[in-house]
């Protein structure tokens, strides 16, 4: 095959030939929406330089020719084939507007990526100069759970006001930081400045290598980017990389992945997302790997290699519990799993209650629960037995060791969502039945209520499930009478449900 720079077309005119949905323009290219996994978030990076794709989301990248040809099935010579003809046939590639984006293009140089030490020193040193606003720090320990002191040691500030951006810069240069190659810096009319804007105002956090060094920064969004025609009920992208790739002078980030915690630690859990870690690290005191995206593990081979060498032996996973119903994300812990596996180590996947999806969610739900106990000691349980009865129930939940399920831990409208008007018994499997003892007058909702609290977190011996959760299914029965309810997160839907399709009672504990 002859090189992309013979070829009679360009990445773009693929681009332009599927029809992908454009969602952002960059100097060097495009993020589209990934025609693979059919996310609409523009999660895939068109590279018309390089003339190289790939989607942050699902993994899947290659060349211009694999494009169009993984799309279509075909071999990439057929695929070239196919885009010539479609040429020759009168598909319009417009040759000046190649030409002309071409040349823009290579009008803007970019910088080399600094030497590690130099960029933490700048970063360090820009660090002193912000401050964290109450705002921020009100948020970072009501909502997060973090203390003063963890918000010091992880670092975390505010960005500066974007009309700032030059003053620090020249005040960085005078202290005899180098800004060239340094993610975020850039020139604009021959003077250095950093790229903070007026959108991308929020929380600075600083992404450590496992050597320590500060190698870039996440900012979570004050306001989330939410696109206009976006009617999905998606919150929007709130983590962007501080990086200015693109601009005159410019360095991207290069999505580094962040590590927390100590660099020999026997047990190391990977987790998505860089504030996740660092709450789950100072709640759990265990060591933490951030990666970038559930399905951008390919830093983690150098970063095993270098672990592995320094006695780390059990590696886990800990993406978010929608893990039951993303395939995406299954695709990458099994990649996490395999990576382990090249350097000896063993992985295991961790699960908690699922109606907590991230593990910073769980560890702090279960922290504000034993805060609550402290103080509820005093209270002695009078119990008023004036008219007990006994009710009858069944707890079915999803099979999940045999893979993803669509509306795992999902509420009733996920439930149709996937295609269901009643929940398909044959995926579910019972997990106990027991016996309730409540008021006679009690109504079902209370009972059902009773049961869900009765099973979140500290599960009894003879339990053999996971904690009650949106998909599962509950059963209220007595001789005559059997009622199915769908748990979902604002109440109990009454459901029809087959319970002779469900498997029996699994003995091993999931
Ligand atoms: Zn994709």
């Amino acid at each position: 095959m002859s090189q992309p720079e013979d070829f009679p077309f360009q990445i773009e005119d693929i681009v332009q030939m599927l029809n992908l949905n454009i969602r952002r323009r960059m100097t060097n290219g495009v993020y589209v929406d990934c025609p693979f996994c059919g996310d609409n978030r523009g999660k895939m990076n068109v590279d018309y330089i390089k003339n190289v794709w790939r989607c942050n989301y699902c993994g899947e990248c290659g060349g211009m020719l694999s494009l169009y040809a993984k799309l279509n099935g075909v071999n990439n010579s057929i695929a070239y084939r196919q885009i010539c003809n479609a040429i020759s046939n009168g598909y319009d590639i417009s040759e000046h507007q190649i030409k002309k984006s071409k040349k823009d293009l290579k009008k803007v140089p970019q910088a080399l990526l600094a030497d590690n030490r130099v960029i933490h020193n700048t970063f360090s040193k820009l660090l002193t100069m912000l401050t964290l606003s109450e705002k921020h720090r009100n948020h970072l320990k009501e909502k997060r759970g973090l203390s003063d002191e963890q918000i010091k040691y992880l670092g975390y500030k505010s960005t500066p006001p974007f009309y700032n951006g030059r003053l620090l810069v020249d005040h960085l240069i005078a202290n005899g930081c180098t800004v060239e190659g340094v993610p975020g810096f850039y020139k604009r009319n021959g003077k250095w400045t950093i790229n903070f804007t007026s959108n991308t105002s929020g929380i600075l956090l600083p992404v450590r290598g496992i050597d320590g060094l500060i190698h870039g920064f996440q900012i979570r969004l004050d306001m989330p980017i939410k696109n206009k025609n976006d009617v999905s009920d998606k919150e929007g992208t709130k983590y962007i990389w501080l990086s200015s790739s693109g601009k005159y002078m410019g360095t991207s980030s290069g999505s580094p992945v962040h590590f927390v915690g100590n660099p020999f630690s026997r047990t190391v859990y990977v987790t998505e997302g860089i504030l996740k870690s660092d709450i789950a690290h100072c709640l759990m005191n265990r060591t933490f790997i951030a990666i970038p995206g559930a399905n951008n593990t390919a830093k983690l081979d150098l970063l095993f290699a270098i672990l592995a060498q320094n006695g780390t032996q059990l590696i886990i996973e800990a993406h978010d519990m929608d893990k039951y119903r993303n395939e995406q994300i299954e695709k990458g812990a099994s990649k996490i799993f395999l990576i382990s596996k090249k350097y000896g180590m063993e992985c295991r996947r961790l699960i908690w209650n699922p109606n907590y999806k991230g593990i910073d969610d769980w560890q702090l739900a279960l922290r504000q629960k034993q805060n609550m106990k402290k103080g509820e000691n005093t209270n002695i349980n009078v119990q008023q037995s004036s008219n007990q009865v006994k009710q009858c129930y069944r707890i079915y939940q999803l099979a999940l060791d045999t893979g993803t399920v669509d509306f795992a831990f999902g509420g009733i409208k996920m439930l149709h969502k996937a295609g269901y008007e009643q929940p398909p018994a044959d995926l579910y499997q019972l997990v106990y039945d027991g016996v309730l003892s409540c008021d006679n007058g009690d109504e079902k909702n209370k009972r059902l209520k009773q049961i869900f609290e009765k099973y979140q977190d500290e599960l009894p011996d003879e339990y053999l499930g996971r904690s009650i959760s949106p998909s599962d299914i509950l059963e209220l029965y007595d001789e005559e009478k059997r009622e199915y309810y769908y748990v979902d997160k604002s109440g109990f839907y009454p459901v029809k449900f087959l319970p002779m399709l469900a498997k029996a009672l699994n003995q091993s504990r999931k």
